[in-house]
């Protein structure tokens, strides 16, 4: 997505928040001030508790239970115990129904070196206290102040997750980053739900709990917010409340949740997740025009790279029709035309005009179409060329059976041979029901006299797939030869085409022909 589309997608984005929460600067400022700095210990320390044992500090519950484990670690030693051994929270502490769980513990009770040792590292004991003095002539910093000089050494995102969990490896990689963000650190909160949106708008290539994925997301994040000119705080506040995941903006209608309400997003013209779950655009929403996706997705492209044979019909089609319409791309116009015949063969059976019945197809489209099916259909069934020679009734098959199997109207069809039973030319004599006044013997044998014909062949379709021939057609047969007695001219053969089958009067019998081997004896 280039930044022009980038910094309208977030626009967009705001305008949804704003307007579902017409409250909703001063509320979002009152959740990002950076309150650290203004806090004591137990701030620095309420944070930990709460990551470390799952409770959620937001809610009264949460807040219920978080304050009673810090009041039993107060009178666990008071202010003269060192932190480590105040950490050790007891479960008696928790109410039954939510206990610790063996990991939280063991979480908790790893921490108790790692803060003796974070004392050490960051002079929160006064033995290297920002002003320089020794440990012993002044009072030890607050931890939290103490911590937030010993961040201040490291003036990078990835340096200063890494050197949070170098002194609380008890914290996961999302809770690194969510510690640091509640303690008012401006850094970003990568969850998996925030990285799912960017990836649905093709902003990150993976999700994943990985920290090089995370630190990807808090990239894209603030590359946005140097776009739109805000802090990345801000757009990464944005994406959480987009994504439902800020519960004191609940009022906000996050709509890119797990079951994502799309048909309310405004961002609908960026999202891939919504273009390819949500194919069937309809009700006037326009759809990305396929250049504007992403270049593997493109039909032209997946062809050039995985060959013709791993795209599906409907992109095939979309190639032919090149462009879509004002309210639909390509792909959708092909899935149209497609979804209105039924079938590519249908599609090939359409005159121009049915063709041109689908909205989106004019004429043009229409005659490139009919070209295009007719040329695949020629290379399957290769039609009888003047000079080839007949010799059976299976020839005129291999020729006319693909070709005239699917049909839904009756064709029938004059072959014009010469006395070594070469092919002359072919003439289709009628199309819709046969009968004895449509295909009449003098239309017939004026076009085989005028051709110099010695012999000829008919060939015509039964639409039902069975070719057993019907009364009419001994009719037609009969009369028809009698015709070509009284002008010397020869009738080699009837044949009915039929599904994968044939019914030969010279022969006297159906033959049964599988369109496979039809097709594979032609080569
Ligand atoms: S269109 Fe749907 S999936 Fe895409 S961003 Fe909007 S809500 Fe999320």
């Amino acid at each position: 997505m280039d930044d022009i589309r980038r910094v309208d997608c977030f626009e967009r984005l705001h305008k949804h928040l704003v307007r579902h929460q017409p409250d909703w600067q001063r509320r979002s400022e009152a959740i990002q001030p950076y309150r650290y700095r203004t806090q004591g210990e137990t701030f620095f320390l309420t944070h930990l508790v709460a990551l470390l044992s799952g409770l959620d500090e937001e809610a009264a519950e949460g807040k219920r239970r978080i304050r009673r484990i810090m009041m039993e670690l107060d009178s666990d030693g008071g202010q003269s115990e060192s932190l480590a051994e105040r950490l050790v929270i007891r479960e008696k502490a928790l109410t039954p129904e939510k206990a610790l769980s063996e990991t939280q513990k063991n979480n908790l009770r790893l921490s108790r070196g790692n803060l003796a040792r974070l004392r050490e590292e960051i002079g929160a004991d006064g033995r290297s206290s920002r002003d320089g003095t020794r440990a012993g002539r002044t009072p030890p910093l607050p931890l939290g102040v103490a911590f937030d000089v010993y961040l201040e050494r490291h003036d990078n995102l990835p340096e200063r997750i890494a050197a949070t969990q170098r002194l609380l490896p008890c914290l996961s990689n999302l809770n690194t980053f969510r510690y640091l963000n509640r303690l008012g650190f401006p850094v970003l909160v990568p969850e998996g739900r925030s990285q799912v949106f960017l990836f649905r708008l093709g902003l990150l290539d993976r999700t994943s709990g990985a920290i090089e994925t995370q630190l990807e997301a808090c990239r894209v994040a603030e590359s946005i917010a140097v776009l739109l000119k805000r802090s990345a705080l801000e757009i990464d506040l944005w994406i959480r409340a987009y994504v439902g995941r800020v519960p004191e903006l609940s009022p906000v209608a996050s709509l890119c949740r797990s079951t994502p309400h799309c048909d309310a997003c405004d961002l609908q013209t960026y999202c891939h997740y919504y273009r390819f779950r949500r194919p069937q655009v309809s009700g006037g929403t326009v759809a990305l025009p396929i250049k504007e996706w992403r270049p593997s997705e493109q039909p032209r492209e997946r062809l050039l790279h995985n060959g013709a044979e791993a795209l599906q019909d409907v992109e095939l089609l979309a190639i032919v029709l090149r462009t879509g319409t004002r309210q639909c791309n390509v792909l959708e116009l092909a899935r149209r035309l497609l979804e209105h015949f039924g079938s590519l063969s249908a599609i090939e059976e359409a005159s121009i005009e049915e063709l041109r019945k689908v909205h989106g197809i004019g004429n043009l489209k229409a005659i490139e179409l009919k070209a295009v099916l007719e040329l695949g259909r020629r290379l399957v069934y290769r039609p009888l060329q003047p000079g080839q020679s007949i010799e059976s009734s299976n020839d005129v098959y291999r020729s006319y059976g693909l070709r005239l199997a699917h049909r839904k109207q009756e064709e029938f069809i004059l072959l014009m041979l010469d006395n070594k039973n070469q092919v002359i030319r072919e003439e289709v004599v009628s199309r819709g029901g046969l009968d004895a006044s449509i295909v009449h013997p003098r239309e017939v044998f004026k076009v085989a006299i005028r051709a110099s014909a010695a012999s000829v062949i008919f060939v015509h379709n039964h639409p039902s797939g069975d070719p057993t021939p019907s009364h009419d057609d001994f009719v037609i047969t009969q009369r028809l030869e009698e015709a070509a007695e009284f002008l010397k001219i020869q009738v080699l053969d009837h044949v009915i085409v039929g599904a994968g089958r044939y019914y030969s009067f010279t022969d006297g019998e159906t033959v049964d022909v599988p369109i496979e081997t039809v097709a594979s004896s032609d080569e």
